[in-house]
């Protein structure tokens, strides 16, 4: 019998975050413990505004959740179950389906990665975020950067060339840009991208809206740079209509709704020859642990939030040589603080 439990969570941020078109200073959470017998798995879901989710939505999802009747090596058929209990509620769902993993990698003795055949010997570099804000903010944001090898800069502003000559005045560390939507149209969005292309930039992601895939198959044509989907690729069912439009994708959990359909995810991704980069939103040390478990797997990784926030009830993961260190330990790997 499968117990189920939560809590909320306010996930404060160091600095608001400020993307092409918003900003806010932290991310409603919802912490989620699955107990069996005597073991707990930890999950989570985070809900930035711009997925529609709430603590209101999320309390409404979990009400719903009854796993009194599975046992936790059933966790294909509860993920089946809880993904038919309504439509959207992704993060939710993604904090099942970690907790999930956490509980029978704990029941089982083994740790995640291990569980979803990642060899940690291949993990890649993970990125650290910059935000969009003022020179002398990104120069100190250039400073919490040092131990990372790469940065992940956010455009989509007025200032998106300034950004990018404040970041080459302190660093040549190579840059990902993540346009979030914000370049309006296609001949825009490929004179920035040529332009990034002469800054040690390496990967351009979601330049354009949602609905303008036929501008993106242009811009994929003529684009000098990789192209990557994040907010157009959220679910497996979305890389069919995206694949022609795109270089490469970008998973998260939150948006996937967990571990499992990231796995056919990557998969699909890989059938049709797509690069494949996994990122996370504001999370706590949960959700990027379970990210980071998959992560092997994957050609970039960009798992920083611990770095960036304030609350985060567990510890910091470790960072080494710019690269996340898998725990060797059952489950997650989690430590509370
Ligand atoms: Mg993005």
């Amino acid at each position: 019998m499968i117990e189920f439990s939560k809590e909320e969570l306010k996930l404060e941020l160091n600095y608001p975050f400020r993307i092409s078109n918003f900003s806010r200073n932290y991310t409603p959470v919802v912490l989620v413990k699955l107990s069996y017998e005597t073991h707990i798995g930890y999950g989570e879901a985070s809900m930035p505004p711009y997925l529609g989710e709430t603590f209101e939505s999320a309390n409404e999802f979990f009400t719903k959740v009854n796993l009194k009747n599975f046992e936790p090596s059933q966790y294909l058929s509860i993920i089946e179950y809880i993904d038919g209990l309504a439509p959207g509620n992704n993060a939710a769902k993604a904090a099942i389906d970690i907790a999930l993993h956490d509980l029978i990698g704990k029941i089982n003795g083994i740790p995640c990665y291990e569980l979803l055949g990642s060899d940690p010997s291949k993990m890649p570099f993970t990125s650290f975020t910059i935000g969009i804000d003022h020179p002398e903010i990104i120069a100190k944001k250039m400073e919490d950067a040092k131990p990372f090898h790469f940065v992940k800069v956010k455009l989509g502003s007025q200032q998106d060339k300034e950004i990018i000559e404040t970041i080459r005045s302190i660093s040549d560390k190579p840059i990902y840009v993540d346009a979030n939507r914000g370049w309006g149209n296609k001949e825009y969005a490929l004179s920035m991208i040529e332009w990034l292309a002469t800054k040690n930039v390496s990967i351009i992601e979601q330049p354009l809206e949602i609905n303008q895939i036929e501008d993106m198959c242009w811009l994929k044509e003529k684009s000098p740079l990789p192209l990557f989907a994040d907010e157009s690729c959220r679910r497996l069912y979305d890389i069919d209509n995206i694949s022609q439009a795109f270089h490469g994708i970008n998973i998260k959990l939150m948006k996937s709704t967990g571990i499992v359909e990231a796995q056919k995810m990557i998969a699909k991704a890989r059938s049709l020859n797509l690069k494949i980069m996994i990122g996370c939103m504001s999370e706590t040390s949960c959700g990027i642990y379970a990210a980071a478990a998959l992560a092997p797997q994957v050609d970039y990784c960009d798992l920083d939030s611990p770095w960036m926030v304030k609350n985060n009830p567990f510890q910091t993961p470790k960072l080494v040589d710019g690269k996340l260190i898998l725990e060797n330990k059952p489950g997650l790997g989690l430590i509370q603080k």
